[in-house]
């Protein structure tokens, strides 16, 4: 399969697109067409498990992949996943449905495709006949950092670096990222919020790719990478797989999928799995106070000029979505000058409009809306003491958002109604203050003890990864100012 850039001519192979991370344009890159899964492949993926799902999925985008090596590398890297089902679908009792995303090796969704990725990108270099060394740089609001860390750690001819904005990350976040072990690795902390440090480690890759590209192989482990977004679209079909296998629904039924969104990475993988042939109803985008997605949905205008929040769930503080991006390139009918374009206008005005036509595909696939932190709060509060399930604020944000979604179809005796699947994207546990503070009402100042509490109060069992971050020493104190990031990178690769 081929790739094109959203933003003009560039056209590569899927191994290319892994590797390079970002199209030479500053595009991105998308599959030069979408590939089906047939009614009969959905029905055969019914009996197969999460790793065999995953690889039919990505085996259509990567088909100079071998079938045999992928499969393998998926079985190895969801072996390290807590429990037997990396992505199970929990049951509420208020007929909702969970997809929990967070039993990887770091707690939250992006393990799905970080544990991936060293493959898909070390098989690439091979396709490609590379033998530089690699050098993964990212930007991360908390979540990705530590999990491109720990798939990377210790693997030969890679080096990650990842820049994290200094308070715009977790406690826990910051301990684990800065805890990591690894002679190939580096964290530097930001002056600044989530998008300064991905404008910065964007400049890095447009300005200074070719100097850099000197001594080794750069690319990205942020989602812009669609090594990223592949394994995402496989536990869209998984959950599918899993409400027909359990007789919720019938082959073929539609199903709503709410997602609490940051970069737009995550649910963009359930608007491909929907291009592919899955039966999607309505993608639900959910955003925390930083609402620049749901207005964008009531306006049609994105605009990124207003205040930046820092909230308490900080993977989705962001305000310049960057695989939004993808999404426009297909609402304009893949027009790559236009989108060139917006993303220009947004770069120098901070803000761009979609037409009238787009507007009305967007809100025909999509529906956006946004919780604030009071919202939030009370919305995972209240769970708990009805259905005894604990939310991350991440998730709590999603919930709120499908809740308010629901209520609004039961008023409206005319609206068409499916069973509707929340992701999860995160352990309370990783999220241990504000997640207790949302329990119980009261404030601890360390996460350990916010750990502790939810404990005893939900019983849920508390994630290896989580216990062990208490006890290791701080590698990584650095904090540079955003215009610095380069000479770190320089001083990292030596
Ligand atoms: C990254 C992240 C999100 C946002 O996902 P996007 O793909 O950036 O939209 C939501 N929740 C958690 C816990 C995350 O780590």
């Amino acid at each position: 399969m081929e790739f094109i850039s959203t933003r003009g001519g560039e056209r590569v192979t899927g191994a290319q697109a892994i590797v390079n991370g970002m199209a030479v344009d500053g595009g991105l890159y998308v599959p030069a067409v979408f590939p089906r899964i047939s009614a009969e492949e959905l029905s055969a993926m019914l009996g197969m498990d999460y790793a065999e799902r995953a690889a039919l999925v990505l085996g259509k985008y990567l088909d100079e992949y071998d079938p045999a090596g992928l499969l393998s590398a998926l079985r190895s890297a969801y072996a390290n996943f807590e429990g037997d089902d990396p992505a199970p679908l929990v049951r509420m009792d208020n007929g909702m449905y969970v997809l929990e995303l967070f039993h990887g090796p770091t707690c939250a969704f992006k393990d799905m495709a970080l544990t991936v990725l060293p493959y898909l990108l070390r098989e690439g270099c091979r396709l490609l006949g590379i033998d530089k060394e690699v050098l993964v740089l990212t930007a991360t609001s908390g979540d990705t950092g530590k999990a491109a860390l720990e798939g990377f750690a210790g693997k030969d001819g890679v080096k990650v670096m990842v820049f994290y904005p200094e308070e715009g990350v977790s406690g826990m976040q910051k301990l684990q990222m800065c805890t990591q072990d690894g002679d190939n690795v580096n964290v530097v902390a930001v002056r600044g919020n989530f998008d300064d440090c991905q404008a910065g480690v964007k400049k890095i890759f447009r300005k200074h790719r070719a100097e850099i590209g000197q001594e080794v192989l750069l690319t990205s482990a942020n989602s812009i990478n669609f090594g990223r977004l592949a394994p995402q679209i496989a536990y869209y079909f998984s959950a599918y797989c899993d409400l027909v296998t359990s007789s919720q629904i019938g082959m073929g039924d539609k199903v709503d999928f709410c997602v609490p969104t940051g970069n737009f990475g995550n649910i963009l993988a359930g608007y491909y799995a929907m291009r592919m042939g899955l039966p999607v109803g309505k993608l639900l985008c959910a955003s925390n106070r930083n609402c620049v997605l749901s207005d964008l949905w009531k306006t049609g205008t994105y605009d990124t000029k207003r205040p930046f929040w820092r909230t308490m769930s900080p993977s989705m503080d962001i305000l310049v979505s960057s695989n939004f991006e993808r999404l426009i390139f297909e609402l304009s009918n893949r027009d790559g000058a236009l989108t060139s374009e917006r993303m220009r206008s947004l770069a120098q005005t901070g803000r761009y409009s979609l037409g009238a036509e787009e507007l009305n595909e967007f809100r025909d696939l999509f529906y956006a809306d946004f919780a604030n932190e009071d919202d939030t709060v009370e919305c995972i509060y209240d769970f708990f003491e009805e259905y005894g399930y604990p939310m991350d604020t991440h998730t709590g944000v999603a919930m709120c958002v499908a809740n308010r979604y629901k209520k609004k179809l039961d008023d409206d005796p005319m609206s068409e109604k499916h069973p509707l699947v929340v992701l999860s994207t995160a352990s309370p546990y990783k999220f241990p203050q504000d997640v207790l503070y949302a329990l119980t009402g009261n404030d601890v100042k360390d996460s350990f003890k916010g750990v502790k509490r939810i404990h005893l109060l939900t019983a849920m069992k508390v994630p290896e990864a989580i216990k062990s971050v208490r006890y290791k020493p701080i590698r990584f104190k650095t904090t540079v100012s955003s215009d610095k990031m380069l000479a770190e990178v320089l001083k990292f690769i030596g």
